[in-house]
């Protein structure tokens, strides 16, 4: 029989590997389900093998193989998102169809107007948030509050306008006093946001907060340990930044979101808004 290690050593193994982990250093035992956690990586960044026996065409530069999109370790072995297959067919009018009038959890009962989600059908880029505010269970529309006159700001920066991306939530109904929404409005409304997502087909997402990030990712981290990086979301690139509300209270974080939203635009080869640059000569074009 093995002896078991002391209590007091084990709890210091314990530790360490935990900040090894918020490292963003995680395998130190040998990965039994090697293919189940590293497939969607792989599918997106291995080059096809080339066949031996067919002619090699010269090339004039080497291929560049897809950039590597990271895939954060799960919280939970069940995945959120896994049971929900792709629909053929499948539209926003009919997700709008299938939603209906939606009472299949608790958040129905405290609101006024259900938020579907707004804007480009097509868009290249869709932002997700957490979930409807006052002011957009009122409307029935995403970020209309100050969180979305800011959201609009960004937006604009970045050389778009809001008709050309597509904003939604991970919960479709307000929680009450603005409270995050909790697991099981989360599970039950996110085969929704899913479909949304997968019909849209964006190249890129971007999670607003860690509420959005969290659930995307399937991952209890902070969002200050990933934010900023691309990460791998069933194949799409995502991008996770700070959320608009968290800006209004600290403005001083506001030019790490707009680096972020700079890699972002790099992606969709967009140059930010032409503004006239300031009497100084010096224009950074980010969200005052
Ligand atoms: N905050 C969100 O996360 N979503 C909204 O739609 C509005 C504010």
């Amino acid at each position: 029989m093995p002896e078991r290690i002391p209590a007091p050593i084990e709890e210091k193994f314990r530790k360490r590997l935990e900040f090894y982990q918020d490292m963003g250093i995680d395998l130190f035992y040998r990965d039994r389900f090697p293919q189940q956690t590293a497939s969607i990586a792989e599918e997106i960044t291995l080059p096809k093998p080339v066949q031996k026996s067919q002619p090699v065409k010269p090339v004039s530069a080497p291929a560049q193989p897809a950039p590597k999109l990271n895939v954060l370790p799960r919280s939970s072995d069940v995945s959120l998102f896994e049971s929900t297959n792709k629909i053929a067919d499948d539209s926003l009018p009919k997700l709008i169809a299938d939603i209906g009038d939606c009472t299949r959890c608790k958040l129905h009962r405290g609101r006024n107007k259900l938020v579907f989600g707004d804007g480009n059908p097509n868009a290249q880029l869709v932002f997700v948030g957490e979930g409807p505010g006052r002011d957009e269970d009122a409307q029935g529309l995403p970020f209309v509050g100050r969180a979305g006159k800011l959201l609009n700001q960004m937006i604009e920066a970045m050389g778009l306008q809001r008709k050309d991306v597509y904003i939604c939530n991970i919960v479709k109904c307000r929680p009450p006093e603005n409270r995050a929404p909790e697991k099981d409005e989360v599970e039950i409304c996110s085969p929704f946001l899913l479909r949304q997502l997968d019909t849209i087909a964006p190249k890129v997402i971007v999670c607003l907060g860690s509420v959005a990030a969290q659930t995307l990712l399937e991952t209890n981290r902070g969002i200050s340990q990933f934010r900023g990086q691309w990460l791998d979301f069933r194949g799409r690139k995502l991008m996770a930044t700070y959320h608009p509300a968290y800006l209004l209270r600290n403005p001083s974080a506001k030019g790490e979101v707009w680096k972020d939203l700079q890699k972002v635009m790099a992606v969709l080869g967009l140059q930010g808004k032409k503004s006239a640059p300031p009497a100084s000569g010096q224009s950074s074009g980010k969200p005052s």
